[in-house]
């Protein structure tokens, strides 16, 4: 059954000029773009956004590096999405994750790892709320 995920192409890969080839893994992947845009997180808005870190060592820093530039952020659509997303972007750790990955190719630290995907159906639904409204999902 189709499901929803939500990806960030983060700040670091942005700057780094890597938007369009991994739109194209997106898009090759099979996955529907139901909506992306660009934006600028506030620094308040990426607190909000990870909220569930709040408490761990790296969230001042995640969220000054979140908030740094701007990021793209998408609504995807695909059969077992959230799996499916999180298994083509590969480990948070780039040294740990696989070949072919997202990561593998465009992160460039644990905290500068290139991309976002949602860890459940729920945090989808919730994250893809967070930045768009139902009528944008095309
Ligand atoms: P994921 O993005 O793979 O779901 P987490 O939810 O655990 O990973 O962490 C959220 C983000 O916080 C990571 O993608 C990464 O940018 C950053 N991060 C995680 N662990 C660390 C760490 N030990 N040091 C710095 N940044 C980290
Ligand atoms: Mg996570």
């Amino acid at each position: 059954m189709n499901s929803r995920t939500f990806a960030i192409i983060k700040p670091d890969a942005v700057k780094n000029k890597h938007t369009g080839l991994i739109y194209d893994r997106i898009i090759k992947a099979d996955f529907k773009i139901l909506s992306s845009k660009l934006i600028k997180m506030s620094k308040k808005e990426a607190e909000h956004f990870y909220l569930v870190h709040k408490d761990r060592s790296f969230y001042d820093e995640l969220t000054d590096f979140m908030s740094s530039g701007q990021c793209m952020v998408l609504a995807l659509d695909k059969n077992n999405a959230v799996e499916e997303w999180r298994k083509l972007i590969g480990a948070t750790n780039p040294e740990e994750a696989k070949e072919g990955t997202i990561r593998k190719a465009f992160a460039t630290s644990l905290g500068e790892n290139a991309v976002h995907g949602s860890d459940s159906n729920e945090n989808a639904m919730i994250e893809i709320k967070f930045f768009f409204k139902e009528s944008e999902l095309i």
